[in-house]
């Protein structure tokens, strides 16, 4: 029998109310034991989906008024039995409560442990147990979007349609191998090749979409650069709202990276402001540009930052080249001033950029304009399936590459048993993406990454 689990399952501060989750077979016996209801009533009683009020009881005295909810098997988050204790949230209350639920049976919930039960329990496949973890981290609109809409099986049920595709076309030619005598309506190489490769592509997009849909959900990780005095700071300032960046005019203020989440209409840049690219003669400043060159090599998107004011000089110009075959948006700022920069030099280098005014006007909307153009996510649709981490597009690249072999093998005429081994490959493959067939490594290491409460 599982052990009977609790936690704390609201954040880690003082709140309105602090939630403790119980979940097993003996949840609702547990909570009976702290939770004496207003009307003398027993939890026991009570059906799935009702609540109770009632008081905290500690060592025999009231520590707190709460709200009981009880969920019944299987209809639960996690598939069995559960309590929930809705106390007031202070800290030393939602503690205690959690302290009494121990001395009462429970154990303590490892973390992710509800969600791997709602996992083991089939109340969920592994595509959308992750998804519970991405919507919980998720920052902006999109990410949010995106993770409900994996949580509620948009990924799963596209996996599951070309696992359908799979299985029927091997099944048909695992019984044409086995029974050849047999009248097995026989799939014609021609029409099995087509469902197979339709399969493959379905596979390759979604293996292509996903840097994409990583940008778009975790957020962008973006370096701002350029000589000092460019307005780096300014424009950082401007795109997270704070005075985080130090804007002076003495060059060589920013000595190291600041860092900085920001949110930009639907998008979500991992902002980092950079030193100044010059030669220095100052040991820390020098370490701090050195430090923005590499921060321009790693970064997903860079914001080279441009004084149009001013005539472009050796930087600038190493700069434009720096960005050559990088994701880039140019920034080419100071429009308010009298222009000196020979402006055609960056718009012929970039597809991507803006004419702005960092200190002045309001340019936001355009630059998130530019990086979802840059991005091919004009069009993004967060509802539609979108893979995860890694773990799921390596699953879907190892399925694909699989299916290809298969396709190819068939077109060369080797024999249907052995086409079908990749085909059943490319099954696995799947079926451990879903969850069906994960090993327990796998499925450990995936909710160890969760919080202890979910
Ligand atoms: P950084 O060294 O590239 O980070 O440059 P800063 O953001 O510190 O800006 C340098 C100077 O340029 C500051 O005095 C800013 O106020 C000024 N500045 C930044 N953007 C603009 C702009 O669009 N127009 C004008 N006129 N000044 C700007």
């Amino acid at each position: 029998m599982e052990k009977t689990i609790a936690a704390v399952a609201t954040g880690n501060a003082a709140g309105g109310i602090g939630v403790i989750r119980i979940s097993g077979e003996n949840a609702v016996e547990i909570a009976d034991k702290v939770f004496f209801a207003a009307d003398g009533s027993s939890l026991s009683e009570l059906k799935g989906y009702r609540a109770k009020y009632g008081s905290i009881m500690e060592q025999g005295k009231p520590l707190d008024n709460a709200v009981a909810l009880v969920f019944r098997a299987p209809k639960s988050y996690t598939g069995e039995d559960v309590c929930e204790l809705s106390v007031h949230g202070g800290i030393f209350i939602v503690e205690k409560t959690l302290e009494a639920v121990f001395n009462a049976g429970a154990v303590p919930a490892e973390a992710g442990e509800f969600t791997k039960r709602a996992f083991l329990n089939g109340k969920m496949d592994l595509t959308q147990a992750e998804s519970v973890a991405d919507l919980i981290s998720a920052e902006g609109e999109t990410a949010a979007l995106a993770s409900f809409n994996a949580l509620q099986g948009s990924l799963s049920n596209k996996i599951n349609s070309i696992l359908q595709i799979l299985t029927d076309c091997s099944a048909n030619m695992a019984a044409w191998v086995d029974y050849p005598d047999e009248e097995i309506p026989d799939l014609e190489d021609e029409e099995l090749e087509k469902s197979l490769s339709s399969a493959a592509k379905a596979l390759k997009e979604l293996v292509e979409n996903y840097e994409n849909g990583r940008a778009m959900i975790q957020g962008i990780d973006t370096a701002i650069a350029g000589r000092p005095n460019a307005g780096k700071s300014t424009l950082m300032n401007l795109l997270s709202g704070t005075d985080k960046s130090i804007v002076t005019n003495i060059e060589g203020t920013t000595r190291d990276i600041v860092e900085e989440s920001v949110r930009l209409g639907s998008l979500v840049l991992h902002l980092s402001d950079t030193a100044g690219l010059r030669k220095s003669a100052d040991k820390v400043e020098a370490i701090g540009i050195d430090r923005a060159y590499g921060k321009i090599e790693s970064a997903s998107l860079i914001l080279p930052v441009f004084d149009s004011s001013r005539i472009l000089n050796k930087e600038d110009i190493h700069l434009i080249e720096l960005c050559r075959g990088k994701k880039a948006v140019a920034i080419i700022n100071k429009t308010d001033l009298v222009q000196r920069a020979d402006v055609d030099l960056i718009t012929g280098a970039f597809e991507h950029y803006v004419f702005i005014s960092a200190k002045n006007s309001k340019c936001t909307a355009e630059i998130e304009n530019q990086i979802k153009e840059l991005f091919g996510s004009s069009d993004f649709d967060a509802s539609s399936p979108i893979l995860a981490n890694q773990r799921q597009k390596q699953c879907c690249r190892k399925a694909m590459d699989y299916i290809f072999d298969a396709v190819s093998s068939l077109v060369m005429g080797v024999t249907r048993d052995a086409v079908n081994v990749l085909i059943d490959s490319a099954i696995d493959e799947l079926l451990s993406l879903t969850g069906k067939k994960a090993n327990v490594e796998v499925v450990n290491n995936i909710f160890s990454k969760f919080c202890v409460g979910k």
